[in-house]
């Protein structure tokens, strides 16, 4: 252990999450340090946060060379997690700097421990013994020595503070000062779980198995919606407790965690913790603290909670892994699934990649055999996969301006009279996707970015889905002067809602829609209101697709099945047969049996026919073969150079720039194609140019990419990324 300590004074090397990207040479401080401490260092005239990254390179001026301020009360970063961020930033050619950024998200880390109130079983008995106290000192008892915060113990013996506090002034409950971070609830695998059918239990003692190993590898589960997968990974989860080791799931959606909170608490007998943007600074610092302590022992979090500083990690589940949330696209350009792999990878970890629709590269690495697979072939109990059907649009006698179709209509009717929920899915937001003056036929833009303005009517704003920039909705044409002309062409969500108003105004409807909710916990009281039942008709975009359990919900009708298909990006296909197989999934959950009817206006595309039949190996077999057939993912590499500055001609230069130094790239066997004007070719004003980059499938990519734009001195007005494996190409 002699070379992870350093005395007082000797030379280190500390990593700032500062944009300098090297390791600086400091002096160990007072007391000297560990490798992997958090330490505050002395940077021109500020302090900031480091880790200690290793010894020092002793190639500066050693008289220069200041000290660390001091060390952090942090449990010091280990071995795993230095490693992971040094492979991870350099698979995305991130900045280690950078990735360090993301594993430092801990609010108040350079606070000195605070306190706060805990609560546990005192020495007296109370005078007067009611329901509600007898509950509190039963909670007590049943957790022995454990304390808790006063909403933790009232929420466990159900009742309100108060009866707490009552409690504590007659010294029946002992309150006491603590650090401020306490441990989580802890959890028990061994409560009974659900009893597992025969493929479920296989399926789960598969996974057990593994864990058991103690070794990293990856299993694909796949099973259609309802299947049980969540109850089949929980049983790995329980696993992975026993053995003593950290869990982690990680969810697509913010929206989930709260059922998905509910099940491991009946599972488990307490709440995991909770690493997301829904969680309050106190929480969030509780939770990073307590992941390193070794004081949670389940994380349930967005794909930020991959950057948290586990103690010993043992499993990975990626729920719904094919949902596009999980690439980061912004700042640090990586995709979560991936990341885990590679960090369960570091620590013999094992991962579970679940989904209804896995993404083509997950279904290629199962194929492949890099990957275990699991199949969960039907739905849980009586409930039924839906029932899927084309209604074909040609045949349909619809006025201009309606998009309901008449055979939805019917089918919807049939739905209220049984007192049955019915979905409308349009993967887009807004009232219109196009305001446009019918005098002069100028379509309003946004003034930054080369898109049109979304008319949000609730707003009663037009809103750019890029920048975010909103206006009000003109009266007079900005381009003609005309008034009294604009018109809103083709439909949203709030559109679809309007139309199911008119045509069924007995019903009550609600819009499940990004934007229209102010907060997490609005979104939450929606979902669960709509899953009460006090719903007839849900009007949603892609934010229905993503797990939610509505036992009521008999019908989805796709109003425009066609959408994802008309775009050039290479993932249409997959796309559309993952939303549209997800969606229709939401049907017939529970005892009645559910109907998916898709509105298309080409039901021989085969895609769509894919859909209907739901020969789902069929679809990737024939799209993977097209992919390698192209080279293009996962049989061969992408990646994305995306050149912005708000001179046009300043971008394209540098592009071209590199589009004829591209040995590097060639070197490799790799093509580089553009430089071309970004599909959305001006966002917030800045003007973008984009290049791509396809190789062979072993070759070293990111090297090349390295050599390629390393000489590249950018100006201040430039601005370079790299998107290795891109999701999106706009
Ligand atoms: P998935 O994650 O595959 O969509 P879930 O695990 O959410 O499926 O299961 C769907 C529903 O069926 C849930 O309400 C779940 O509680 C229930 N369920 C699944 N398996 C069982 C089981 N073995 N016993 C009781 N209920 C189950
Ligand atoms: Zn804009």
């Amino acid at each position: 252990m002699s070379d992870s300590y350093f005395e007082e004074g000797a030379l280190i090397g500390v990593l700032t999450p500062e944009p300098i990207d090297r390791v600086l040479d400091y002096r160990a401080p007072d007391g000297g340090c560990w490798l992997g401490a958090f330490v505050e260092v002395p940077l021109g005239p500020r302090r900031v946060l480091g880790v200690v990254w290793g010894p020092g390179q002793g190639d500066y001026d050693l008289a220069k060379v200041r000290a660390a301020s001091r060390v952090l009360d942090a449990a010091p970063m280990r071995e795993e997690l230095r490693v992971f961020l040094e492979k991870a930033g350099a698979y995305t050619l991130t900045p280690l700097s950078q990735m360090l950024r993301l594993a430092t998200r801990a609010p108040g880390l350079s606070d000195p421990p605070s306190m706060r109130k805990i609560y546990r079983l005192g020495q007296t008995t109370p005078d007067r013994m009611t329901d509600a106290r007898a509950r509190v000192i039963a909670a007590l008892v049943e957790y022995g020595g454990l304390g808790f915060t006063l909403k933790e113990l009232a929420d466990l013996a159900g009742v309100t503070p108060s009866v707490v506090k009552g409690l504590a002034a007659q010294g029946a409950v002992e309150e006491v000062d603590t650090p401020r971070d306490t441990p989580f609830l802890p959890l028990d695998p061994d409560l009974p779980g659900k009893p597992l059918t025969e493929d479920q239990a296989a399926a789960a003692d598969g996974l057990r198995t593994g864990i058991r190993s103690g070794r990293y590898a990856t299993t694909l589960l796949k099973g259609v919606t309802g299947s049980g997968k969540t109850e089949v990974y929980l049983e790995a989860v329980a696993e992975c407790l026993r053995q003593g080791r950290q869990a982690l799931v990680l969810l697509p959606e913010i929206a989930l965690t709260s059922e998905f909170l509910t099940r491991v608490q009946e599972r488990f007998g307490a709440k995991p913790a909770e690493w997301h943007s829904g969680v309050t600074m106190t929480e969030r610092r509780r939770a990073w603290r307590m992941v390193g302590q070794g004081g949670a022992q389940l994380v349930v979090g967005a794909r930020s909670a991959l950057f948290l500083p586990f103690r010993d990690l043992g499993l990975i589940v990626v729920d719904e892994e094919h949902d596009t949330s999980y690439k980061q696209e912004e700042g640090a350009l990586y995709n979560a699934r991936d990341m885990a792999v590679l960090r369960a990878s570091l620590t013999e970890a094992q991962v579970v990649l679940a989904s209804a629709t896995p993404s083509l590269e997950t279904w290629a690495n199962a194929e492949a055999g890099k990957y275990a697979r699991l199949d969960l072939k039907a739905r849980f109990g009586t409930a039924v996969l839906p029932t899927m059907r084309a209604i074909d649009m040609r045949a349909e006698d619809l006025p201009g301006q309606a998009w309901i179709s008449p055979s939805l209509q019917s089918e919807v009717g049939k739905r209220l009279q049984a007192g049955e929920q019915s979905l409308l899915f349009l993967n887009r937001r807004g009232y219109a996707p196009v305001t446009l003056c019918r005098a002069c036929g100028a379509q309003v833009g946004c003034d930054h970015c080369d898109a049109r303005m979304v008319e949000h009517r609730f707003q009663k704003r037009l809103v750019c889905h890029q920048c975010g920039e909103t206006k009000p909705l003109p009266e007079t044409c900005p381009a003609c002067g005309v008034t009294g002309k604009m018109a809103a062409v083709g439909p949203g969500v709030e559109r679809i809602a309007e139309e199911a108003a008119r045509v069924f105004p007995d019903a009550r409807l609600a819009i499940l829609s990004s934007d229209l909710f102010g907060s997490a916990r609005a979104l939450k009281a929606q979902i669960e209101e709509i899953a009460s039942g006090e719903t007839d008709i849900i009007i949603g975009t892609q934010l229905v697709a993503k797990g939610h359990n509505f036992p009521r919900l008999t019908l989805v009708g796709v109003i425009d099945a066609d959408l994802g298909l008309q775009g050039s990006d290479l993932r249409a296909a997959e796309r559309t047969f993952q939303l549209m197989r997800q969606v229709s999934g939401r049907a017939g959950r529970a005892e009645a049996p559910g109907t998916a009817l898709l509105q298309t206006f080409q039901p021989e595309h085969p895609v769509i026919r894919a859909i209907l039949s739901g020969d789902e190996e069929g679809f990737w077999r024939a799209e993977a073969a097209e992919r390698e057939a192209a080279g293009m993912p996962p049989y061969g590499r992408l990646a994305g150079i995306i050149i912005s500055a708000e001179d046009a001609a300043a971008a394209f230069d540098l592009g071209t720039r590199l589009a004829r130094n591209d040995g590097p790239i060639r070197d490799i066997g790799g093509m580089v194609y553009g430089p071309a004007p970004a599909p959305i070719a001006r966002v917030r004003g800045r003007h973008r140019v984009r290049l791509l980059v396809k190789a062979p499938k072993g070759a070293a990519l990111q090297s090349a990419i390295a050599r390629w734009i390393s000489p590249i001195k950018l100006s201040a007005r430039l601005r370079l990324s790299v998107d290795i494996d891109p999701q999106s190409f706009y």
